[in-house]
């Protein structure tokens, strides 16, 4: 792992090169800028910042060495005008958070309405049992029926309300809540009957170009297709092999599969069919009536994949394993994108991959 953390870097780490560089491109030594290149050296072990940040931060050095204004106001409006940079992912996160929490309060106000008509009955009904002059074991039977049938009816919105959060609207798999919860699940079946399990970490390549290219809501139907793609290969895999794989999306255009029973050798041979099948796959475009406009877009994805044990060894948390498919998903893009990547444990040693969320 490399361990040039940005706190250890700063103008006073300025090599002799490096210094003599700036220099001459007529950074002043004391100036902010300076310091800020200088941190800028190490802003690919940032795992605070996405790739497409990066990028953004990174060309605007570029043009900010290209304009030679060095002057303290320029790096105070710079600042303000691009400070969208470091909040915009966020905002995404937060928006879409909202959005899930909206639609949950949503059905559960419905469900609390349509429950509140039942109660009323429900009541009624007791009265009516009470008022009947039936026999008291007769009264107490009925009333004891109606409530049997609520309670029924209320477990059964607690599964929907269930079923609701732990499911992605937009491809109907499970989301990132259901992510954790099953991964967590595995993990202790995969300890208990000492069974390998293996993850895949899914990343559409170049998946700004394509919103920016199609727009956002193209983007949405390539996810949920890509969503229905990994459904269907799970369904088949378990159908005909019996292998137990949770696809989920584990946040914006990334995946992430829970392969149970399956070593990383076997999971990276089935990365390959999976990377294969999105990569044939046909998408379509369609307008807002259904029509097809446009066919035969392609989409590519680049998979890491990590298995527990080999890779984590016996205390591993969900945690690690994820960092661990995450650092191979990274080696994956760097070598070209549309490819699997196996982690590599001697990674740990020589700072290969990267931290998790990058
Ligand atoms: P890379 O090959 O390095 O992964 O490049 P990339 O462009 O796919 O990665 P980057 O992280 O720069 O951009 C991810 C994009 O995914 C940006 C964001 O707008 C898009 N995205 C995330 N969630 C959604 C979504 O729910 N709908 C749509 N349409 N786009 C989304
Ligand atoms: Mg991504
Ligand atoms: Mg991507």
């Amino acid at each position: 792992m490399n361990n040039d953390s940005p706190s250890s870097r700063g103008p006073e780490m300025c090599s002799e090169h490096l210094c003599g560089t700036l220099d001459r491109l007529g950074v002043p030594r004391e100036s902010k800028w300076r310091g800020l290149i200088l941190y800028m050296r190490s802003i690919k072990d940032y795992d605070f910042l996405d790739a497409h940040q990066k990028e953004l931060i990174q060309r605007l050095v570029v043009s900010v060495l290209r304009e030679k204004d060095f002057s303290e106001d320029k790096f105070k409006a710079v600042v303000r005008q691009n400070e969208h940079i470091l909040h915009d992912p966020w905002r995404r996160k937060v928006s879409a958070s909202l959005k899930e929490t909206a639609r949950l309060v949503v059905e559960m106000y419905q469900i609390l309405g349509r429950r509140r008509g039942d109660v009323e009955d429900l009541e009624a009904a007791t009265v009516q049992a009470v008022e009947s002059g039936k026999e008291l074991d007769e009264v107490l039977a009925d009333i004891r029926k109606g409530f049997t049938e609520m309670v029924t009816v209320m477990e059964r919105d607690v599964d929907v309300l269930q079923e609701l959060s732990l499911t992605d609207p937009l491809t109907g798999i499970g989301n990132r809540r259901a992510f954790d919860q099953a991964a967590t699940e595995a993990m202790t079946m995969a300890g208990r009957l000492r069974e390998p399990l293996s993850l895949l970490m899914i990343d559409i390549d170049h998946f700004k170009l394509f919103n920016d290219e199609h727009g956002h809501r193209i983007g949405d139907q390539a996810l949920a297709s890509v969503g229905s793609l990994l459904k269907g290969f799970a369904e088949d895999s378990d159908k005909e092999k019996g292998v137990a794989i949770t696809p989920t999306r584990y946040g914006g255009e990334e995946f992430a599969v829970i392969l149970s029973g399956v070593t990383k050798e076997h999971a990276g041979d089935m990365a390959e069919i999976i990377r294969e099948k999105v990569g044939r796959y046909n998408f379509v475009i369609r307008d807002l009536s259904g029509q097809v406009i446009t066919a035969g877009i392609k989409i590519k994805v680049s998979i890491g994949v990590a298995e527990l044990l080999q890779d984590c060894g016996m205390a591993a948390e969900l945690a690690h394993l994820v960092e661990a498919a995450d650092r191979a998903l990274y080696q994956a893009k760097n070598q070209g994108r549309n490819r699997v990547c196996l982690y590599d444990p001697a990674w740990v040693m020589d700072g290969g991959g990267r931290k998790a969320g990058q």
